[in-house]
């Protein structure tokens, strides 16, 4: 999968791709059935290769390897120091082919080079944030009463299925494997089956770092049928699930059946908040990168846009003159500023969003339409005039489409942010040192962005309030959900 840049052509080659297999126990291998689906390049809505289709006899076959890796193999008897270092070796590892491994992912994902460059730079920090972990996960001793001595250990919670999205696949995938590795769990994961590809090359990466066979295991599928038999299956002692808040849903009452602990980082319709008193040329900016920013298709995408009403006007003319100007386009050159959408599923749903907006009376600013005629492109769009109560205001849409709402207080406009049953990431663009503190005290979101957006990184918690999710993932934080407590006591005579 050889890729190589021409700086004079500042495209990226497409990098050959071959048909996947599933990596279960250490080895590459076809799924029981023998079924396959396609990977798809959204760009031009061409297959790409054909990936084995993981089923419940693969996801039952992935189970036992981890199992006994967990329990059998090196990885229990492993200092954790070790796994420490086999962590940062997989680090370097990708930092190695981070090239290869970010066409890839654009070719995929259909996300920008750019932003895949910057999402692989993500999973280095992440595997190395977490390799760093893996020696100083403690327990502690506790003073209780009577001649005893009492002391935490803290474990791993075992075998831990991961099921992850679309569109950040690879820093999905190291969120995941960080804190679950470093803590001394196995692996089961499933990625998306619009996204595997870059899965897969990890799967090579691993051997070559040299993990033991059946600690991490990848089986690719549809998610009613991997996804659902890995959340089913009985001998899963975790589900750590990114994806659809429908889904959650639906995982979480499949994993009563086994009491598993589950942990779900999951969407949002996140109130951006811009003051009067803001900056506006990086307000501007900043709303622009909040709702853009790859093609809308982040949870925490900033797609409530709360502009005070004496500068809407002036603030949506600004933000319309940019989205204009955006360049779509192919995803592997480095001039592109967006690609295309995922799929075929989330053009039409988009683009029906944008129906029902108009239908329901917003004021189409820009945008609106597909873009080309080939790849699931669509143009970054404005409405204007949106109320609170339309469903482009209310349903996570992932796509350009943002909603501008104008608001007049702090008061109603803290009051109508937190109307939404999301509360995943939230922003505010002020100057007023006392009103960003307030509001970031008072929105009900896991992260709040003052005077910037989008800015995730490994080392602070990450997650969501109300049904945006639960659990935290990145930081000390994530930690605690890939370990059981246990106490020790022993009598002392
Ligand atoms: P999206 O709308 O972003 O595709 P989904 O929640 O449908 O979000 O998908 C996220 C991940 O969840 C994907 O890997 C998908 O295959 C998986 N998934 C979908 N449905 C289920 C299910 N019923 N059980 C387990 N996993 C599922």
């Amino acid at each position: 999968m050889a890729t190589t840049t021409s700086s004079k052509a500042r495209t990226v080659k497409a990098p050959q791709v071959k048909d996947q297999p599933l990596f279960i126990n250490g080895r590459f291998v076809d799924s029981v059935s023998g079924k396959t689906f396609p990977a798809i390049n959204p760009a031009n809505g061409e297959v790409l290769c054909q990936v084995a289709e993981g089923d419940a006899a693969d996801i039952d076959l992935a189970v036992k390897a981890a199992r006994a890796a967990l329990e059998t193999g090196p990885w229990n008897r492993m200092d954790a120091a070790d796994r420490g270092r086999l962590l940062y070796k997989l680090a370097d590892l990708v930092e190695k082919n981070s090239e290869e491994l970010a066409a890839l992912e654009s070719l995929n994902c259909g996300k920008t080079i750019n932003d895949s460059r910057g999402d692989l730079q993500g999973v280095v920090n992440t595997l190395r944030y977490y390799a760093g972990w893996a020696d100083k996960i403690e327990g502690r001793t506790v003073p209780v009463r009577g001649n005893f001595l009492s002391y935490t250990l803290r474990q791993p919670i075992g075998v831990v299925g991961q099921i992850i999205p679309w569109n950040f696949p690879l820093l999905m995938l190291a969120w995941k494997w960080g804190p679950a590795l470093a803590c001394g769990n196995t692996v089961v994961m499933k990625p998306a089956e619009q996204t595997p590809l870059t899965a897969m090359r990890m799967a090579e990466l691993v051997m070559e770092a040299g993990f033991p066979n059946g600690v991490i295991n990848l089986v690719p599928g549809y998610g009613e049928t991997a996804g659902a038999a890995l959340v089913r299956h009985p001998d899963v002692d975790k589900i750590a699930f990114t994806g659809h808040v429908d889904t959650a849903k639906l995982i979480q009452k499949s994993a009563a059946d086994t009491l598993k602990r589950c942990t779900f980082e999951l969407g949002g319709k996140s109130p951006n908040v811009i003051f009067a008193d803001c900056d506006m040329e990086q307000a501007v900016a900043g709303a622009f990168h909040a709702i853009y920013f790859h093609g809308g298709q982040c949870c925490t995408a900033g797609s409530r846009l709360f502009v005070e009403e004496k500068i809407r006007q002036e603030f949506v003319e600004r933000l319309a003159e940019r989205s204009k100007q955006r360049k779509l386009g192919d995803p592997l050159s480095t001039e592109t500023e967006q690609g295309p959408q995922v799929s075929q599923e989330q053009l039409d749903k988009i683009l029906g969003y944008v129906k029902l907006g108009e239908k329901e009376g917003a004021r189409l600013i820009t945008g609106g339409q597909r873009w080309g005629n080939k790849g699931y492109y669509v143009e970054p769009t404005i409405f204007d005039n949106v109320k609170d109560e339309m469903a482009i205001a209310r349903d996570e849409i992932f796509g350009p489409v943002v909603s501008v709402l104008p608001f007049k207080t702090m008061e109603e406009v803290v009051d109508r942010a937190n109307r939404t049953y999301y509360g995943l990431a939230a922003a505010i663009w002020t100057k007023d040192i006392d009103k960003a503190h307030n509001y970031a005290r008072q929105v009900k979101a896991g992260t709040v962005w003052v005077n910037c957006y989008h800015v995730v990184d490994t080392t602070t918690p990450f997650g969501g309030f109300k049904m945006s999710g639960q659990g935290r993932e990145n930081g000390e934080a994530a930690l605690e959900h890939y370990t059981e407590m246990k106490t020790v006591t022993i009598k002392l005579n």
